[in-house]
């Protein structure tokens, strides 16, 4: 059983996975046993897009249990157990899987067995195909269009045998045993004449194709069609109609149970609600697979195919929900008057019990062989007084439960002489001995009776109104007299005659095979099975129509299944007619590869999707599923920027959102090996938002992919389109992150991996916005649902340890981060990498005083402002280049943004940033620097002829550019229009960490250790390096979000401290950190932390480069401008700072801020410091470029200045007070590249 992965070839799969739901089809079937089939395969044949649901699920020849083993978990029992026939006492049952192969349905008075799968009961049934007689379908209860003329039906009856070629049991097979004894049993009855042998869909043929072009083989006659027949031979609707409406373009999906139907809110045609059971869906157990309904809309037809007690039960929920119907919805159900009962003990051998692989000297047969008919109006002047008597098999899977179940039942009638106790008894223990099979043994003699006859057709259908489930309340099989005479006549023929065992065990209620009715033509349908909207001519539902069992009106007293199959015909080929469509009956199959794709396919092939999973289907790859819950509150509307506002909002205002998604990816290599992680995700989104419940198909999942925006942050992100019941599509963005800001906390861990942050679009404006979250008892649930698919177990086994390996790696990776080695990326592993971009127009050298010669890059502007090209110098700082500012790992950087407001910049690294300089002579001091600023900026000067440039100076670069000014070295009001310093200025403050190293030698012991004067901010080899890195892994970082392994961080963190918060910085920049990195010489280092001690801009030698001057006490003048700063004067400055800059505190700039404007006035200087951020990602980071950032703040400085002639930004062009901006982020940015609005938190 269940050997369908076995290897990937074995059997064909004509359904298709749900992921490859469309969202509309022209005709939507209900359901796949004959009812089904015919409105699929015709529907296809008219050209019309076709969808079939069917809950149970597809199996082939090969894969229908064989024993009780393999069977018990097929059984899905539901329904309630009723112990006495006054209904009172009422027990609900629902047991099993609800796509189980076989299906009992406890009712009140009688049950009802049915099969449950791709091809419905034809799965299972016996196989005899007779037709109703004339009389039967002349009874009232059949509407006039047939009860006038039943040979109308006839056209149909040879429709349906053209497709499902039934034949007797011909005279040339072997002859059987049970067939004999019925033909013995005739004629004990006197009616020989009334035994044949009856047409059935069973393959007696040589092995070839069938109707529809199906390869079939001759039967084995292993007698085990009631559980399905493996060998090939039985001519299911799976086989014949089925396999049509395939190769015709239908499109099949299976474990999908319909619940109801309702018009479309705002199209034609009807909308299909049901639950998908597939993905492991129902460990969350009924009410979530039940209350999370998708749907599918039909927009010409549906046709419900669902059987009686599927499409009833359908209707009948439907009409709950607001469908008007007739009264007579669930009304009138039949039994077909079925009795199963057993003649035990014969004298003669029947060899009645299945066998999956039957000796060919003594074959069982076919389930049922032969008839003795007695509907004939010799035998029955009254109709409904017609039966049939036909021989049966016991399937394999019953064999050894038989005899007790028989010896045990009550109510037996024994009409044997006294003389054949002997032989009786013998019989009896040959069996219990030797087992069912035993030659001579009593149940091999024991002959099983089915027999249909007329009962009167009162049962009824309704739903309980707590659980919605269908229960029946049968009134018995028939009128009690008419039975009793039956089983007179079964009490005749010999042996013991035995109730069907399960009269007894099910609560003295019979068991029918043959449920018909519920949904009767002429009461609840039209006599096309169209559904009536009302009663009295109310008219039909136009396009919901009935083609199954549900129909049939009353009991056929013969097997129903031509009737219903003809009746389907009728219903199919009229409503078609009606609407102009035009069935291709004509055109004959060829044979069919059903492992290949169909011959005339209605739509267009889907996308790439469909030919991925066609080819894991084809290949047997190993993939992998789960299904997940998540619950949470989404906000209506697009207001509300952030998600907790958002969900706090919706909360308040009742707008609480669930998705039921299944994820799979049919390809795990790719799940696991891909950066992105792909895989697919189906289901629902429900929430207070227009058209919900939301459909989703396709949408795509991310299993921890690199989360491109936040370095070593992943995230799962879920991206689809939906669309919801009004017709609309929305976008739905969602995603979790990953990082190490949960390290060591399993509970921080859990809160990362199980809150979902939602944006919803509708393509231009944000729709709804919130969060949602897994409850750990869902969680529970879907760590279950976790199933691999592939070739064969071993493979499916690897599978599933490789993933939760992966699974297990990235979540130990998080919680054991701190531990984690320091490395950097090698560049096959970088996650992006950007083109070198925007390259200089030109790299000129400048010479210092000292003769110390550095690069200065050029930028031109890409456009010319009001017939203006004004130079702005970029000053970087220690251990940097010019890179800083012309990043290529962000979208827009510094050099970009200003060329492109129309200034051409300049860039020119100091001796003590990355270049080969800065090993020169030993190192040099910051000092030391400010040459190298004043040639350029004197360069910047010439080149303009003598128009002064603004200059931007950063941390290092700007001490130099201080040192240079206030020694007098730069002459700043011959050079400069304006300045914007970054981080630091005249008060290098050391940020906490770096002012407690500062009172340790650290240079002195890195000197003794490393035997060097140099110190590199990217790993080096040898052993002291790599000593140094072990060791560093332990070294503060700050918060844990903070917590990273890139030895290049951590090794610029110990030279200068953290460089930057590592939210800012995407993780494409953090991962390229040793090219933009260098090192620097002790003797900077020195000198900095020198500077930082004494807490001013200082010579090497520690002197101070402004020495307050010495005021006159008895002199009446105002305090004396310090020389130093004198330089100053007139020339407007900016100053930033990053909040949370740790290298140097913000306070030394507001120093620096507060001395020049005590010096000068207010007027000129502007203070602002960016809240979240660090040091230099004020320049790093990809959002710097985002209004009223870092760029946009100093770009409007520099206009204001250069373009406007005025003192700064202010108001009125007069610098502003000190403010400050806000420009802290989430801990991660996410938002996957491509959004379907471009909106972004
Ligand atoms: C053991 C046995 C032997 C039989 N022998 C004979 C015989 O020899 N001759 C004969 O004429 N008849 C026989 N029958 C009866 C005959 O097979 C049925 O009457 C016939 O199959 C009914 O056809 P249908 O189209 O109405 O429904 P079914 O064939 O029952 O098909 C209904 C389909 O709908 C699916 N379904 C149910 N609910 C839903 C839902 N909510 N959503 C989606 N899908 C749903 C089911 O899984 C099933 O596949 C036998 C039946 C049994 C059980």
């Amino acid at each position: 059983m269940d050997h369908a992965h076995d290897h990937p070839k074995k059997y064909p799969r004509i359904a298709r996975p749900v992921e490859l739901l469309r969202p509309s089809y022209d005709v939507v079937v209900i359901g796949s046993g004959y009812g089904g089939g015919v409105a699929a395969s015709r529907m296809a044949r008219g050209r019309q897009s076709v969808c079939v649901l069917e809950r149970g699920k597809e199996r082939w020849p090969g894969e229908y249990p064989s024993n009780l083993k393999e069977a018990a978990p097929q059984i899905h029992v539901s329904g309630a157990l009723s112990p006495n026939d006054t209904g009172r006492l009422r027990i609900p049952v629902e047991a099993g899987d609800p796509t189980g192969l076989y299906h009992l349905f406890l009712g009140e008075g009688q049950n009802a067995f049915v099969g449950n799968g791709l091809g419905g009961t034809s799965l299972l049934n016996a196989n005899i195909f007779l037709r109703a007689d004339p009389r039967t379908l002349s009874l009232k209860y059949w509407p006039e269009e047939i009860r006038d003329d039943p040979s109308k039906l006839e056209k149909y009856y040879e429709r349906a045998e053209s497709m499902l070629q039934p034949s007797p049991y011909p005279a040339s097979f072997p002859a059987l045993k049970k067939l004999d004894v019925l033909q013995k049993q005739a004629a004990t009855l006197g009616v020989e004449d009334k035994f044949y042998r009856p047409p059935q869909t069973t393959w007696f043929h040589e092995d070839g194709p069938n109707s529809s072009g199906v390869q079939m083989k001759t039967t084995t006659l292993s007698g085990q069609d009631s559980t399905g027949v493996n060998d090939g031979s039985k001519i299911t609707t799976l086989v014949t109609y089925l396999a049509d409406a395939w190769n015709w373009g239908a499109e099949i999906f299976c474990e999908c149970e319909a619940r109801y139907v309702k018009k479309h809110p705002t199209q034609e045609g009807y909308l299909v609600f049901f639950a998908w059971h597939g993905a492991k869906r129902d460990l969350f157990g009924k009410e979530n697979v039940y209350e999370h309904l998708m749907w599918v809309h039909a927009r010409k037809m549906v046709f419900l195919g669902a059987g009686v007690l599927g499409s009833t039960e359908i209707v009948l929920r439907s009409k709950e929900r607001g469908l008007r119907t007739s009264q007579f919805v669930g009304q009138d159900l039949s039994g077909n008057g079925d009795i199963l009962a057993f003649g035990y003990n014969l004298d003669d051998e029947v060899n009645g019990i299945g066998k999956e692989h039957p000796d060919p000297a003594r074959p069982i047969g076919p389930t049922i062989t032969g008839v003795i008919d007695l509907r004939g109006e010799d035998t029955a002047k009254n109709p409904l007084d017609g039966f049939v008597i036909e021989e049966g098999a016991i399937a394999s899977s019953l064999a050894h439960l038989f005899q007790p179940m028989l010896e045990l039942s009550p109510g037996r009638v024994t009409r044997a002489p006294l003389s054949s106790i002997p032989f009786r008894t013998l019989r009896s223990i040959t069996s219990k001995l030797f087992g069912p099979y035993a030659p001579g043994g009593s149940v091999e003699h024991t002959q099983t009776y089915l027999v249909m006859s007329h009962d009167s057709n009162q049962a009824t259908m309704t739903l309980d109104p707590d659980s919605d489930d269908a229960r029946i309340v049968w009134q018995g099989v028939g009128r009690a007299e008419h039975i009793a005479e039956i089983s007179e006549t079964l009490a005749r023929l010999g042996g013991t005659l035995v109730q069907s065992p399960f009269f007894s065990l099910l609560g003295q209620a019979e068991i029918t095979v043959h449920a018909i009715g519920g949904l009767n033509l002429g009461r609840a349908t039209s006599h096309l099975g169209e559904l009536l909207r009302g009663d009295d001519g109310a008219g039909v539902h136009e396009g919901l129509i009935v083609t199954d069992g549900a129909v049939v009106p009353a009991a056929l007293g013969v097997n129903p299944f031509a009737t219903i199959t003809a009746l389907a015909e009728r219903s199919v080929e009229g409503v078609a007619a009606k609407l102009g469509i035009d069935i291709d009956y004509a055109t004959k199959n060829a044979q069919l590869d059903l492992f290949g794709s169909p011959q005339f396919p209605v739509q267009p092939k889907d996308d790439v999707t469909e030919a991925a999973l066609i080819r894991a289907r084809k290949t047997g790859q190993v993939g992998i599923g789960f299904t997940e819950i998540m619950n949470g509150f989404v906000h209506v509307g697009g207001e509300i920027e952030s998600f907790g506002v958002a969900a706090s909002q919706a909360r308040a205002d009742l707008q609480d959102a669930q998705f039921f998604l299944s994820v799979n990816a049919f390809d795990e290599d790719a799940l696991l090996g891909r950066s992105d992680h792909p895989a697919m995700l189906t289901g629902t989104f429900s929430s207070a938002l227009p058209g919900s419940p939301h459909m989703v198909t396709k949408g795509k999942f991310g299993l921890f992919t690199v989360d491109e925006r936040t370095p070593d942050t992943r995230n799962l992100t879920y991206e689809f389109d939906m669309v919801g019941v009004d017709g609309k599509m929305l976008h739905f963005s969602g995603y979790k992150v990953v990082n190490n800001a949960a390290a060591f906390s399993t509970r921080d861990i859990w809160e990362e991996t199980s809150t979902l942050y939602v944006t919803i679009s509708d393509g231009k404006l944000v729709a709804g916005k919130g969060t949602m979250k897994i409850k750990v008892s869902d969680f529970v649930h879907e760590l279950a649902t976790i199933a691999t698919t592939g070739a064969n177990v071993p493979l499916r086994i690897t599978g599933f340890g490789r993933f939760g390996a992966f699974f297990a790696r990235q979540l130990t990776r998080v919680f054991f981060a701190p531990f984690a080695p320091l490395t950097d990326k090698g560049p096959a592993t970088r996650t992006l990498t950007f083109a070198a971009r925007p390259v200089p127009n030109e790299v000129i050298s400048v010479t210092a005083s000292d003769g110390v010669v550095s690069n200065m890059q050029v930028w031109e502007p890409t456009k010319v402002i009001d017939g203006k090209v004004l130079n702005v110098l970029f000053v970087p700082g220690a251990s940097v280049d010019e890179r800083i500012f012309a990043l290529p790992t962000i979208p827009l950087n510094a050099i970009e943004y200003f060329t492109r407001a129309g200034y051409r910049c300049y860039a020119v690294t100091t001796r003590v940033g990355l270049t080969p300089n800065a090993k020169l002579q030993g190192g040099w001091s910051i000092y030391d620097a400010r040459l190298d600023v004043a040639a350029g900026l004197k360069e910047v000067v010439r080149r303009a002829g003598g128009e002064k440039a603004y200059v931007i100076a950063h941390c290092a670069g700007a001490v130099a550019f201080a040192s240079g000014l206030l020694d007098g070295t730069i002459p700043a009001r011959d050079w400069i229009r304006g300045i914007t310093i970054s981080q630091v200025f005249m008060h290098p403050i050391l940020g906490t960490v770096n002012d407690i190293k500062a009172n340790i030698p650290l240079p002195s012991a890195y000197t003794f250790l490393a035997r060097s004067d140099w110190f590199d901010c990217v790993p080096q080899p040898g052993l002291v390096q790599h000593a140094f890195d072990s060791i560093l892994k332990f070294y503060p970082v700050g918060g844990r979000k903070e917590i990273c392994s890139s030895a290049s961080c951590h090794r610029s963190e110990l030279a200068f401290g953290r460089l930057w918060n590592h939210a800012n910085l995407n993780a494409a920049t953090h991962d390229h950190l040793d090219e933009y990195l260098g090192g620097v010489s002790m003797k900077s280092l020195r000198h900095l932390t020198l500077m930082g001690r004494k807490r001013i801009t200082s010579r090497p030698d520690g002197t101070p480069l402004i020495i307050a001057p010495v005021k006159d006490e008895s002199a009446l003048e105002p305090e004396p401008v310090n020389p130093a700063l004198e330089n100053l004067r007139g020339i407007p400055i900016l100053i930033i700072s990053g909040s949370d800059n740790v290298v140097f505190a913000p306070e030394g700039t507001d120093m620096s801020y507060s001395l020049l404007r005590n010096t000068f006035g207010a007027e000129m200087y502007e203070r602002v410091v960016f809240k979240g951020r660090g040091h230099l990602d004020s320049w790093m980071s990809s959002t710097c470029a985002d209004d009223g950032d870092v760029y946009d703040t100093v770009l409007g400085h520099v206009d204001a200045i250069c373009r406007h002639g005025k003192l700064g930004t202010g108001e009125g062009g007069v610098a502003a007070e000190k403010r400050e901006v806000s420009c802290s982020r989430p801990v991660a940015i996410v938002t996957p590249p491509k959004r379907a609005n471009g909106t972004t938190q």
